[in-house]
């Protein structure tokens, strides 16, 4: 039986692993669907301490599962289909069916980008429509592109499109946006950005193999426009990864684990942390900090037990 598993391979797991094996527990790291986590399809973080110039999110993932490995972290990949408890013994079952028994685990499977759910939407997933500029930015050398959303992560992807697209268009469903100043100042003073404001994508429209444009609702007039576009990036923010629990953890109304002042869930020795339960801060720092906080509480529930 292991003494600590890690489900997810994000900074917060990966910082679990840091922690909890410099304190000789040996931690298994379920890597799953997303290895690596959201920080894995960014570019640059520039709010992480210690960085002054910034570090590649990818680098940060791999230097920090370096450092666990060298302490003596174990990984595997597979996803968490169900977890149990028994008799004080938490058990996984992974996709392939294979199960692991275990005395702690933290939870740590994050969150995956939210999509329109417009019916629409689902014929053209991959086909134009994305949800990772860093991923298939590239694809929209000269072309024009647009991006759905209002926050901090709207405003990066737009940036960071406007490398290879020739117009990137925001369409935001209000007439602010909620992202950060700094972040909003940076997409105004970028020429080949600009805003179309109270307006939502009512429909995706396509030539039955790629997206061509799009009819957009406005929100205040309810208005159609239809506008010609080869790419569209949803930037509408994320829901945590925490279906699999339902039937054993608790969650708020969003899908986020609830957990005490000790990150613990109602099942005992069932740690979380990072955005699978955060659901104010969602930041790569705090992630990392709950990780850490988790795998300390992991180690001293194991101690109490004995
Ligand atoms: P947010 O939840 O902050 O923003 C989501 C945006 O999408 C909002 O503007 C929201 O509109 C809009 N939206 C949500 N659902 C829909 C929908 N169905 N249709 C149309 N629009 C919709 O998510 P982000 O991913 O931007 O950011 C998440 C967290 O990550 C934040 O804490 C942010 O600060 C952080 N972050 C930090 C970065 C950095 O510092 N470098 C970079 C990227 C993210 P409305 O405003 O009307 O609610």
């Amino acid at each position: 039986m292991e003494k600590v598993v890690i489900l997810g391979s994000g900074i917060a797991g990966l910082t679990a692993a840091v922690y909890t094996a410099r304190a000789d527990l040996a931690p298994l790291v379920i890597g799953g669907p997303e290895e690596g986590g959201q920080l894995t399809l960014t570019t640059k973080v520039e709010n992480f301490p210690g960085f002054p110039q910034g570090i590649d999110g990818p680098q940060l993932i791999m230097d920090t599962k370096e450092q666990a490995q060298k302490f003596g972290a174990k990984f595997i990949t597979g996803a968490v289909k169900k977890l149990e408890e028994k008799k004080g013994k938490i058990i996984m079952t992974l996709d392939q069916g294979n199960k692991i028994e275990t005395e702690t685990a933290i939870i740590a499977t994050g969150a995956s980008a939210r999509w329109l759910g417009i019916p629409s939407e689902e014929k053209y997933k991959g086909r134009g429509i994305s949800t990772c500029a860093t991923c298939d930015g590239a694809l929209y050398k000269n072309k024009e592109v647009l991006v759905i959303g209002g926050g901090d992560s709207a405003m990066e992807e737009s940036n960071f499109l406007s490398k290879f697209a020739s117009k990137v268009t925001v369409v935001h469903r209000r007439d602010e946006f909620k992202a950060s100043k700094i972040m909003q100042d940076r997409f105004f003073a970028n020429k080949k950005c600009s805003v179309l404001w109270n307006k939502e994508v009512y429909e995706v429209i396509g030539d039955g193999k790629r997206i061509t444009g799009t009819k957009l609702k406005d929100t205040i007039t309810k208005k159609m426009t239809e506008i010609k576009t080869e790419g569209i990036f949803l930037a509408i923010g994320h829901v945590p990864n925490t279906t699999m629990f339902k039937d054993i953890l608790e969650m708020d109304e969003q899908g986020y684990l609830k957990v005490d002042s000790r990150l613990m869930t109602k099942v005992k020795g069932v740690f979380a942390a990072g955005d699978v339960q955060d659901r104010k801060y969602r930041q790569a720092v705090t992630a990392a900090g709950s990780g850490c906080a988790a795998a300390i509480e992991a180690g001293r529930y194991l101690q109490d037990k004995e």
